[in-house]
């Protein structure tokens, strides 16, 4: 069982004796408070924030935040108060304090909302003090080291929360030790199965790979000696989630997932990480592309290393990592080393750190008011991975794996994204769905009138392209449906003898939006436009009887008593038939609100119709007036007889029907399929057609198509 001594031991080295009496007193306090308290594995409670402070003890974290570990469960399970912590302890630590239990306060939900909701108020509640998130990540450590006491229904939740939340996080700071034991233990917990059959086959081969890894080891001594350069060298195996992962996304089996053993060079200085990497390379043959200098271009966490893969001595693959004693360190310790060098160099032991770019970001991404895109930002912010590209002035750009030329576009400027219309990726055009490699040299093709698409969220992945194209698209909707609701609604009102350019009229209409509670005048024709205000409304707020239609009007027009709209005449809305369906006056129809292109008109039944959102959809009703015919387009399925054709055509012919196209397909040596498109005037003319070509003796059926068979082969008639 962990003792006040144990946590002394560690921080003796680098507090001071009156920091440690410190320390020793807020252990003091904590036992008290906590006392008969007990944990679910049946200890007394103390047990868990000493552990918690053992752990910021080996990250060799400042005074208050090993003091924040011993006290950072008594406001929220003891009957300490705030003022306690502050008055014994100081505002400093109370700050801390505070934070932790603010995050401990989050509520824990599977639900994905949830959890984009509590990381917003995780990142608010540190207070902007990075210290706040190390204690309590070493906090969730030790709470997942004991999650096998908590009860089983909370251990997935928990190991879940954990794998989305913290892990990344640590990774994200840099804590690469604490995120690796994060992950394995919720591995286990979230994928038992999984867990166990790597770790069999890890057993089974750790023999092996330990008397290889001394072998290697040792040829790799032997070089660096040989080029006298000083450096010890470490192996180390991957994490199990790690070669879980591995296998997951390169589609191995256990057995050939190689780089589970990786070797480690540690240098005194930078200039002999280079040096060792020269003799790895003159021994052995490097793989190309697997050559990552993060000395040169650190990652936005800090970490610096080299990293490459070299075939080995056995003709197998071997993955080497070369750094200095201080880069090793960070790579240990991520954001708290940095933290540490700072002290050492500024002597300014009450100066939070900052956070490092990544976190950054987090903070200052404007969606924190939106848990949705705010996860999303988060997300991409905790991604791993990052492609290293620059702009033609030779700026590094870092983006996360799977950025886009509009991606980069974004990452330089909005107005550069929102106008975005292709890119030049070392010198050649490139689509705009370009996936960026690490040292692409990207440049920007834009054009002014070029307004961000839906379908580039697609192709983007980083939170500030999205959040941009999303926005722009918003726009673009809203003043569309102001356009079209407008629209729609100055032509019912005109048939009433109303103008709506009039100002009276204007008047009255913004008269009308304040008695609904409707923002604006502009709102009241995005409701319109989505159906949400009726017609009738507005006309009996205006004092308008509906039965006594102003005669000055087209009288010829019908209005339906619904808002619907009225396809042809001669209005004035952008409406248009859907290529797709191609509806024919007298069929059922129905209108899609579309993005910048006006109402487009789509049969009943049409499928496309059925997957737009039901709140872009308006009801539709033929003007009687709308006279010209239409297209449409027939498949006549028949036995392949001589003069087959021409009965068809004189079928149609003699409905006083047009015949724009004719075409058949044999289908067999007895079918054939004959595709026509002609003119009719409305549903019931074309109904007559298709009853009366079906009752062709050698016709088997008559289909109506919504759109030309591509296969169809021209005839000569
Ligand atoms: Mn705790």
């Amino acid at each position: 069982m962990i003792r006040l001594d144990n946590i002394v031991a560690k921080i003796k080295p680098y507090l001071t004796s009156d920091d440690i009496d410190e320390v020793k007193k807020a252990y003091a306090f904590s036992a008290k408070v906590h006392a008969g308290q007990k944990r679910y594995s049946g200890e007394p409670y103390m047990i868990h924030p000493m552990e918690v402070t053992s752990i910021l003890a080996d990250i060799k974290l400042d005074k208050e935040s090993i003091i924040t570990g011993l006290l950072h469960d008594t406001i929220e399970d003891t009957l300490a108060t705030n003022d306690d912590i502050e008055k014994l302890f100081g505002k400093k630590v109370f700050n801390l304090v505070n934070g932790v239990t603010k995050i401990g306060q989050l509520k824990i939900s599977s639900k994905f909302e949830r959890q984009a909701e509590n990381f917003r108020k995780l990142i608010l509640a540190t207070g902007k003090d990075i210290r706040v998130i190390i204690v309590k990540l070493a906090d969730r450590l030790h709470n997942c080291r004991t999650i096998h006491y908590l009860p089983e229904n909370k251990q997935t939740d928990f190991a879940k929360e954990t794998m989305d939340l913290y892990a990344p996080l640590a990774d994200r700071l840099g804590i690469y030790w604490i995120r690796t034991e994060l992950e394995d233990i919720s591995f286990k917990i979230l994928k038992p199965h999984e867990y166990a059959e790597i770790e069999y086959a890890f057993a089974n081969k750790k023999n092996d790979w330990e008397i290889y890894s001394t072998e290697i080891q040792g040829l790799l001594q032997d070089q660096l000696d040989k080029y006298g350069i000083k450096a010890s060298i470490q192996s180390r195996f991957k994490n199990f989630y790690g070669i879980y992962k591995k296998m997951l996304s390169k589609n191995l089996d256990f057995n050939n997932v190689f780089d589970i053993k990786a070797f480690r060079v540690i240098t005194n200085a930078e200039s002999d990480c280079y040096a060792a990497l020269g003799a790895v390379h003159s021994t052995w043959r490097p793989i190309p592309g697997r050559f990552k200098d993060y000395i040169a271009l650190p990652k936005s966490n800090g970490y610096q290393s080299l990293h490459t893969n070299v075939l080995g001595p056995f003709g197998d693959k071997v993955e080497v990592q070369i750094r200095t004693n201080e880069m090793h360190e960070i790579a240990q310790y991520g954001v708290a080393a940095h933290w540490k060098y700072k002290l050492k160099h500024e002597n300014i032991a009450s100066k939070p750190i900052n956070f490092p770019d990544s976190i950054q970001k987090i903070f200052d991404t404007q969606t924190l008011n939106d848990p949705k895109e705010f996860i999303d930002a988060v997300k991409d912010e905790l991604i791993t991975n990052f492609v290293y590209t620059f702009t033609p002035s030779g700026d590094l750009k870092e983006l996360p794996v799977d950025s886009s030329i509009i991606d980069f576009a974004y990452s330089i400027h909005s107005d550069i994204g929102n106008s975005c219309y292709g890119g030049k990726v070392n010198g050649a055009i490139v689509p705009i769905s370009y996936k960026l490699k690490s040292g692409d040299m990207v440049e920007i093709i834009t054009k002014s009138e070029q307004v961000p698409k839906r379908d580039w969220l697609k192709y983007v992945v980083t939170s500030k392209a999205k959040t941009k194209i999303r926005s722009a698209i918003k726009t673009s909707l809203i003043t569309d449906s102001i356009k079209i609701g407008k629209s729609v609604l100055s032509q019912k009102l005109l048939s009433y003898g109303i103008n709506i350019d009039k100002k009276e009229v204007l008047e009255k209409l913004k008269e009308f939006s304040s008695i609904k509670k409707i923002k604006s005048l502009d709102e009241v024709f995005i409701k319109f436009s989505l159906s949400q205000i009726n017609i009738l409304e507005i006309l009996s707020f205006m004092g308008i009887d509906i039965k006594n239609k102003s005669k000055a009007t087209k009288a010829s027009r019908v209005i339906d008593s619904s808002n619907a709209i009225v396809v042809g005449g001669n209005d004035n809305v952008m409406v248009r038939l859907a290529k797709c369906c191609s509806p024919i006056y007298g069929d059922e129809i129905i209108g899609h609100i579309t993005i910048g292109k006006g109402i487009s008109i789509h049969r009943i039944s049409c499928n496309q119709i059925l997957e737009i959102d039901p709140s872009r959809r308006i009801e539709a009703k033929w003007d009687k007036s709308f006279a010209s015919k239409s297209s449409t387009k027939l498949k006549v399925s028949c036995f392949d007889k001589p003069g087959i054709l021409s009965e068809v055509s004189n079928t149609i012919a003699k409905h006083d029907s047009n015949i724009i196209t004719i075409n058949a397909k044999q289908i067999s040596s007895v079918k054939s399929s004959i595709y026509i498109e002609l003119l009719v005037r409305d549903a019931e003319h074309l109904n007559d057609i298709v009853e009366d070509l079906s009752s062709i003796g050698d016709v088997n059926n008559v289909e109506r198509l919504r759109n030309m068979n591509l296969e169809q082969i021209e005839l000569n008639l």
